[in-house]
């Protein structure tokens, strides 16, 4: 008879091994022992479980020059897949990825409503209909996580939306009624800071992540684990003010962070000063291209009140691992030297600053990272970074 002490061993060693197995991409059964000095026999026993349930493959090595050809074990990949949503204003967009987050196919839908009934209904539809297209694999859907622009709390209640004018909806008790599914609620900062963590940074348990794209978010990685304050509310950090009795925010104060260092402040500049409403990413790369005086102005105050408020965060966090999510300082030149030139204060410490390699898609597949989590039951992954899929705009 297995006691509750035992079970509780026996569910720890098992995400010991699958957490090695995954971080490793391929281990033989000796390796595995050597990294978590778990007995030969224990490893034997979960091993053949994991082998039974599908999870994870034996592929026998050719080329090995002496002795046994060892046996090496994976992860199975497609045993399931992952559905990432990034539920956004204006548009929600799905990722389904396989158990290692390699994106396998993705679908935007365009949206004009901000009505929570409409919302739900897309996404019980489109979750449905994923579902029935991946029955085949042997774990179906593992896990939905969904990204919110918004307060997400402890309690996994939508208690804020300040673009789609929602307060304390119910959404995951309300998907759980309609869909078999594991549904998680997470704040987008937080997801796109897990997806620098689990793709990238695999070396740091301290990680600060900025996207700067519609205001400006934070996202906090601490020992494996999100930094989320006392109601789950923290990191609020566009708000700062940086300039007193500056520019209004509809937050009600003025001078906040986002009107000078978000990529909308400059796309609002702009737009309103040169009368185009659907203003690009292309349309300020051509401009930049040509040496357009006044764009290069722009993100030159960008990149300096953006450097203010970087400092701020240095000093309250001191972070390992600082990462900057934004399209625009991935195309201005030398963006990141001028950053770091601004931040020449000797108290400010951390060891490395970079800007997101993963862009605009972080969050959505920072979700997908983090439903394989959930079903692994492993306290971190470590995943290669690749992105190749198929993405249906609707
Ligand atoms: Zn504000």
């Amino acid at each position: 008879m297995i006691t509750g002490d035992a079970a509780y061993i026996k569910k720890i060693n098992r995400s010991l091994i699958i957490k090695e197995i995954v971080k490793a991409g391929m281990i033989s059964r000796a390796d595995i022992s050597k990294v978590t000095d778990l007995t030969r026999a224990t490893i034997s026993a979960q091993v053949a479980d994991l082998l039974d349930e599908g999870l994870i493959i034996e592929t026998q090595l050719e080329h090995f020059s002496v002795g046994r050809k060892p046996i090496m074990l994976s992860l199975n990949s497609h045993a399931g897949y992952a559905l990432g949503i990034d539920l956004d204003y204006g548009q929600i967009s799905f990722t389904l990825s396989d158990l290692l987050g390699h994106p396998v196919t993705s679908t935007i839908i365009k949206i004009n409503t901000t009505d929570y009934a409409e919302i739900l209904h897309i996404l019980v539809e489109q979750i449905k209909k994923y579902k029935a297209e991946y029955t085949d694999s042997h774990y179906g859907i593992v896990g939905i996580v969904i990204a919110i622009h918004g307060l997400v709390g402890k309690d996994e209640v939508v208690h804020f939306v300040p673009r789609l004018g929602w307060e304390d909806i119910h959404l995951k008790t309300d998907l759980e009624n309609e869909i078999d599914i594991d549904v998680y609620l997470e704040n987008n900062a937080n997801l796109s800071s897990f997806a620098e963590r689990v793709f990238f940074h695999h070396e740091t348990d301290n990680l600060l992540c900025a996207t700067l794209y519609s205001g400006i978010g934070m996202g906090m990685m601490m020992k494996n684990d999100f930094f989320r304050g006392h109601d789950g509310f923290a990191g609020e950090i566009g708000h700062m003010i940086v300039v007193p009795e500056g520019r209004p925010c509809n937050c009600g104060n003025k001078g906040c962070w986002e009107k000078y260092a978000s990529e909308s402040s400059i796309f609002e500049y702009l737009s309103e000063k040169r009368q185009m409403k659907n203003l690009s990413y292309e349309d300020i790369q051509k401009w930049l291209d040509e040496g357009d005086q006044e764009v290069h102005e722009q993100l030159e105050q960008l990149l300096y009140y953006l450097s203010v408020g970087l400092n701020n965060m240095i000093n309250i966090y001191n972070p390992d691992v600082l990462v900057l999510d934004s399209e625009l300082l991935r195309m201005y030149p030398d963006a990141l030297d001028k950053i770091k030139r601004n931040l020449h204060s000797s108290i400010s410490h951390y060891r490395e600053l970079s800007i997101s390699s993963i862009g605009k898609k972080s969050c959505v597949l920072g979700a997908c990272a983090l439903a394989i989590k959930h079903f692994l039951g492993v306290p971190m992954l470590n995943l290669p970074f690749e992105q190749q899929e198929n993405e249906t705009v609707s």
